[in-house]
Protein backbone atom coordinates (compact mmCIF):
# COMPACT_ATOMS: atom_id res chain seq x y z
CA UNK A 1 0.00 0.00 0.00
CA UNK A 2 2.58 2.39 1.09
CA UNK A 3 6.62 2.02 -0.04
CA UNK A 4 9.30 4.53 0.95
CA UNK A 5 12.23 4.27 -0.48
CA UNK A 6 15.41 5.87 0.48
CA UNK A 7 13.39 9.04 1.34
CA UNK A 8 15.85 11.85 2.34
CA UNK A 9 14.52 15.33 3.87
CA UNK A 10 15.55 18.34 4.57
CA UNK A 11 13.99 21.35 6.64
CA UNK A 12 15.66 25.02 6.12
CA UNK A 13 18.60 23.10 4.26
CA UNK A 14 19.64 20.77 7.06
CA UNK A 15 19.29 16.95 6.26
CA UNK A 16 16.53 15.36 8.91
CA UNK A 17 15.33 12.28 6.94
CA UNK A 18 18.61 10.53 6.07
CA UNK A 19 17.56 7.49 3.89
CA UNK A 20 14.59 6.11 5.51
CA UNK A 21 12.57 2.79 4.16
CA UNK A 22 9.92 1.52 4.93
CA UNK A 23 7.15 -1.08 3.24
CA UNK A 24 3.78 -0.67 4.66
CA UNK A 25 1.06 -3.59 3.28
CA UNK A 26 -2.34 -3.88 2.90
CA UNK A 27 -4.16 -4.84 6.59
CA UNK A 28 -1.03 -4.27 8.74
CA UNK A 29 -0.49 -1.66 11.67
CA UNK A 30 3.19 -0.24 11.75
CA UNK A 31 4.32 1.43 14.48
CA UNK A 32 7.55 3.98 14.77
CA UNK A 33 9.13 4.73 17.73
CA UNK A 34 12.33 7.05 18.92
CA UNK A 35 14.22 9.40 20.43
CA UNK A 36 13.28 13.19 20.76
CA UNK A 37 14.39 14.78 17.63
CA UNK A 38 14.76 11.55 15.51
CA UNK A 39 12.20 12.84 12.80
CA UNK A 40 9.25 10.89 13.71
CA UNK A 41 7.04 14.38 12.94
CA UNK A 42 9.06 14.96 10.08
CA UNK A 43 7.93 11.64 8.45
CA UNK A 44 4.53 12.00 9.12
CA UNK A 45 4.53 15.55 7.47
CA UNK A 46 6.56 14.56 4.25
CA UNK A 47 3.60 11.93 4.00
CA UNK A 48 0.68 14.51 4.50
CA UNK A 49 2.80 16.93 2.09
CA UNK A 50 3.09 20.12 4.45
CA UNK A 51 4.90 22.99 3.20
CA UNK A 52 8.52 23.43 3.91
CA UNK A 53 9.93 19.68 3.71
CA UNK A 54 12.33 19.48 0.91
CA UNK A 55 12.45 15.73 -0.41
CA UNK A 56 15.74 15.56 -1.41
CA UNK A 57 15.67 12.10 -2.53
CA UNK A 58 13.66 9.16 -2.59
CA UNK A 59 9.95 8.19 -3.55
CA UNK A 60 6.82 7.71 -1.29
CA UNK A 61 4.22 4.99 -3.57
CA UNK A 62 0.67 4.87 -2.34
CA UNK A 63 -1.33 1.89 -4.03
CA UNK A 64 0.93 2.11 -7.15
CA UNK A 65 0.66 6.62 -7.51
CA UNK A 66 3.63 9.00 -6.62
CA UNK A 67 2.48 10.55 -3.44
CA UNK A 68 5.25 13.21 -3.73
CA UNK A 69 3.71 14.34 -6.82
CA UNK A 70 -0.22 15.40 -4.90
CA UNK A 71 -0.88 18.04 -3.04
CA UNK A 72 -2.16 17.30 0.29
CA UNK A 73 -5.72 17.68 -0.58
CA UNK A 74 -5.58 15.38 -3.17
CA UNK A 75 -3.59 12.61 -0.76
CA UNK A 76 -6.53 13.07 1.65
CA UNK A 77 -8.74 12.58 -0.91
CA UNK A 78 -6.70 8.97 -2.15
CA UNK A 79 -7.41 8.17 1.63
CA UNK A 80 -4.46 9.54 3.49
CA UNK A 81 -4.79 10.98 6.76
CA UNK A 82 -2.78 12.92 9.40
CA UNK A 83 -4.39 12.85 12.57
CA UNK A 84 -3.21 15.36 15.23
CA UNK A 85 -1.72 17.51 11.72
CA UNK A 86 -4.32 20.90 12.49
CA UNK A 87 -4.21 21.62 16.31
CA UNK A 88 -5.11 24.98 15.15
CA UNK A 89 -8.13 26.80 16.34
CA UNK A 90 -10.87 27.24 13.66
CA UNK A 91 -12.89 30.32 15.86
CA UNK A 92 -16.61 30.56 14.26
CA UNK A 93 -16.55 27.39 12.39
CA UNK A 94 -18.55 24.86 14.45
CA UNK A 95 -17.12 21.48 14.87
CA UNK A 96 -20.18 19.71 12.73
CA UNK A 97 -19.73 22.05 10.16
CA UNK A 98 -16.34 21.42 9.70
CA UNK A 99 -16.50 17.70 9.94
CA UNK A 100 -19.66 17.38 7.39
CA UNK A 101 -17.30 19.72 5.17
CA UNK A 102 -14.74 17.28 5.24
CA UNK A 103 -16.66 14.69 4.91
CA UNK A 104 -18.99 15.77 1.37
CA UNK A 105 -15.97 16.71 0.25
CA UNK A 106 -14.80 12.90 -0.23
CA UNK A 107 -17.84 11.71 -1.24
CA UNK A 108 -18.51 14.77 -3.93
CA UNK A 109 -15.15 13.29 -4.89
CA UNK A 110 -16.29 9.49 -4.73
CA UNK A 111 -19.14 10.58 -7.00
CA UNK A 112 -21.70 10.18 -4.05
CA UNK A 113 -24.41 12.44 -3.05
CA UNK A 114 -23.40 14.78 -0.16
CA UNK A 115 -25.17 14.32 2.93
CA UNK A 116 -27.24 16.74 4.19
CA UNK A 117 -27.10 18.54 7.82
CA UNK A 118 -29.61 16.07 9.50
CA UNK A 119 -28.40 12.84 7.75
CA UNK A 120 -24.65 14.03 8.65
CA UNK A 121 -25.80 14.56 12.43
CA UNK A 122 -27.21 11.32 12.99
CA UNK A 123 -23.87 9.58 11.48
CA UNK A 124 -21.74 11.93 13.64
CA UNK A 125 -24.03 10.63 16.27
CA UNK A 126 -23.01 6.97 15.77
CA UNK A 127 -19.98 7.25 15.70
CA UNK A 128 -19.52 9.66 18.80
CA UNK A 129 -21.39 7.31 20.18
CA UNK A 130 -19.21 4.34 19.43
CA UNK A 131 -16.16 6.02 20.39
CA UNK A 132 -17.90 7.16 23.63
CA UNK A 133 -16.94 10.99 22.44
CA UNK A 134 -18.92 13.68 24.67
CA UNK A 135 -21.79 15.04 21.73
CA UNK A 136 -21.49 18.61 23.98
CA UNK A 137 -17.72 19.13 22.81
CA UNK A 138 -19.82 19.14 18.90
CA UNK A 139 -21.19 22.10 19.87
CA UNK A 140 -18.28 24.29 19.89
CA UNK A 141 -15.78 26.01 17.51
CA UNK A 142 -12.99 23.84 16.08
CA UNK A 143 -10.42 23.33 18.64
CA UNK A 144 -11.35 26.50 20.29
CA UNK A 145 -10.83 26.11 24.29
CA UNK A 146 -10.40 22.35 23.84
CA UNK A 147 -8.15 20.34 25.65
CA UNK A 148 -5.43 18.46 24.29
CA UNK A 149 -7.36 15.27 25.19
CA UNK A 150 -10.11 16.88 23.41
CA UNK A 151 -8.60 17.87 20.29
CA UNK A 152 -7.36 14.55 20.18
CA UNK A 153 -10.78 13.32 20.63
CA UNK A 154 -11.97 15.61 17.89
CA UNK A 155 -9.34 14.21 15.30
CA UNK A 156 -10.43 10.54 16.35
CA UNK A 157 -13.88 11.38 15.40
CA UNK A 158 -12.70 12.94 12.17
CA UNK A 159 -10.99 9.75 11.15
CA UNK A 160 -13.53 7.89 12.44
CA UNK A 161 -16.22 9.80 9.97
CA UNK A 162 -13.30 9.85 6.92
CA UNK A 163 -12.35 6.17 7.18
CA UNK A 164 -8.98 6.63 5.82
CA UNK A 165 -7.68 4.39 3.60
CA UNK A 166 -3.76 4.97 5.34
CA UNK A 167 -4.03 6.71 8.91
CA UNK A 168 -0.62 8.40 10.34
CA UNK A 169 -1.42 9.25 13.84
CA UNK A 170 1.27 11.13 15.35
CA UNK A 171 1.54 11.34 19.33
CA UNK A 172 2.94 14.57 19.02
CA UNK A 173 2.47 15.12 23.31
CA UNK A 174 2.51 12.77 25.77
CA UNK A 175 0.62 14.83 27.98
CA UNK A 176 -2.70 12.51 26.53
CA UNK A 177 -4.87 11.27 29.49
CA UNK A 178 -5.47 8.08 29.32
CA UNK A 179 -9.07 8.36 28.55
CA UNK A 180 -8.74 9.88 24.94
CA UNK A 181 -5.81 7.69 24.73
CA UNK A 182 -8.30 5.06 24.55
CA UNK A 183 -10.50 6.83 22.42
CA UNK A 184 -7.80 7.38 19.78
CA UNK A 185 -6.78 4.17 19.76
CA UNK A 186 -10.64 2.78 19.64
CA UNK A 187 -10.78 4.80 16.55
CA UNK A 188 -7.51 2.89 14.83
CA UNK A 189 -8.63 -0.11 15.96
CA UNK A 190 -12.10 0.27 14.42
CA UNK A 191 -10.62 1.00 11.36
CA UNK A 192 -8.63 -2.22 11.24
CA UNK A 193 -9.61 -4.09 7.83
CA UNK A 194 -7.44 -6.07 5.30
CA UNK A 195 -8.23 -3.19 3.33
CA UNK A 196 -6.68 -0.80 4.95
CA UNK A 197 -3.27 0.40 7.00
CA UNK A 198 -1.88 2.52 9.57
CA UNK A 199 1.06 4.41 11.03
CA UNK A 200 1.70 5.16 14.40
CA UNK A 201 4.13 7.12 15.60
CA UNK A 202 4.93 7.31 19.22
CA UNK A 203 7.39 8.15 21.87
CA UNK A 204 6.39 6.06 24.06
CA UNK A 205 4.98 2.10 24.16
CA UNK A 206 1.51 3.63 25.94
CA UNK A 207 -0.35 3.87 22.98
CA UNK A 208 0.69 0.57 21.63
CA UNK A 209 -0.73 -1.48 24.27
CA UNK A 210 -3.78 0.13 23.14
CA UNK A 211 -3.21 -0.57 19.37
CA UNK A 212 -0.84 -3.64 18.92
CA UNK A 213 1.34 -3.13 15.84
CA UNK A 214 2.53 -6.25 13.61
CA UNK A 215 5.22 -4.14 13.42
CA UNK A 216 7.82 -1.67 15.06
CA UNK A 217 10.50 0.36 13.78
CA UNK A 218 13.00 2.94 15.99
CA UNK A 219 13.68 6.04 13.87
CA UNK A 220 16.88 7.57 15.32
CA UNK A 221 19.01 10.67 13.38
CA UNK A 222 16.76 10.45 10.47
CA UNK A 223 17.35 6.53 9.75
CA UNK A 224 15.25 3.41 10.84
CA UNK A 225 18.01 1.27 12.86
CA UNK A 226 16.07 -1.39 13.72
CA UNK A 227 12.83 -3.37 13.15
CA UNK A 228 10.73 -5.89 15.19
CA UNK A 229 7.56 -7.32 15.70
CA UNK A 230 5.03 -5.45 18.66
CA UNK A 231 7.66 -7.30 21.49
CA UNK A 232 10.37 -4.61 20.06
CA UNK A 233 8.22 -1.55 22.09
CA UNK A 234 8.53 -3.77 25.35
CA UNK A 235 12.06 -4.08 25.32
CA UNK A 236 12.63 -0.48 24.10
CA UNK A 237 10.79 0.88 27.51
CA UNK A 238 12.24 -1.71 29.33
CA UNK A 239 15.80 -1.34 27.92
CA UNK A 240 15.58 2.64 26.54
CA UNK A 241 16.58 3.26 23.15
CA UNK A 242 20.28 3.39 23.69
CA UNK A 243 20.72 0.00 24.74
CA UNK A 244 18.35 -1.15 21.98
CA UNK A 245 19.42 -0.15 18.85
CA UNK A 246 23.21 -0.72 17.04
CA UNK A 247 26.19 1.33 18.85
CA UNK A 248 26.40 4.56 17.79
CA UNK A 249 22.93 4.37 16.44
CA UNK A 250 21.14 6.99 18.98
CA UNK A 251 23.18 10.46 19.14
CA UNK A 252 24.07 11.24 22.48
P1 LIG B 1 10.54 13.97 16.41
O1 LIG B 1 9.12 14.07 15.97
O2 LIG B 1 11.11 12.59 16.24
O3 LIG B 1 10.76 14.49 17.79
P2 LIG B 1 11.02 16.02 14.42
O4 LIG B 1 10.70 15.42 13.10
O5 LIG B 1 10.03 16.93 15.03
O6 LIG B 1 11.44 14.86 15.43
O7 LIG B 1 12.39 16.81 14.30
C1 LIG B 1 13.57 16.22 13.80
C2 LIG B 1 14.68 17.23 13.75
O8 LIG B 1 14.35 18.23 12.82
C3 LIG B 1 14.96 17.94 15.06
O9 LIG B 1 16.36 18.09 15.19
C4 LIG B 1 14.29 19.28 14.89
O10 LIG B 1 14.96 20.27 15.63
C5 LIG B 1 14.44 19.51 13.40
N1 LIG B 1 13.32 20.30 12.86
C6 LIG B 1 12.04 19.92 12.78
N2 LIG B 1 11.28 20.88 12.25
C7 LIG B 1 12.11 21.89 11.97
C8 LIG B 1 11.96 23.19 11.39
N3 LIG B 1 10.76 23.62 10.99
N4 LIG B 1 13.05 23.95 11.24
C9 LIG B 1 14.27 23.50 11.65
N5 LIG B 1 14.49 22.32 12.19
C10 LIG B 1 13.44 21.52 12.35
MG1 LIG C 1 20.74 7.27 1.24
MG1 LIG D 1 7.41 14.59 16.87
Amino acid sequence: MLEIKDLHVSVDGKEILKGVSLTVNKGEIHAIMGPNGSGKSTLSYVIAGRDGYEVTGGSITFEGQDLLALEPEERSRAGVFLAFQYPLEVAGVGTVTFLRTAYNAHRKHRGEPELDPMQFTKLLREKAKGLGIETDMLKRSVNVGFSGGEKKRNEALQMAILEPTFAVLDETDSGLDIDALKVVAESVNRLRSPERAALVITHYQRLLSHIIPDHVHVLADGRIVRSGGKELALELEEKGYANVVPDGAVPV
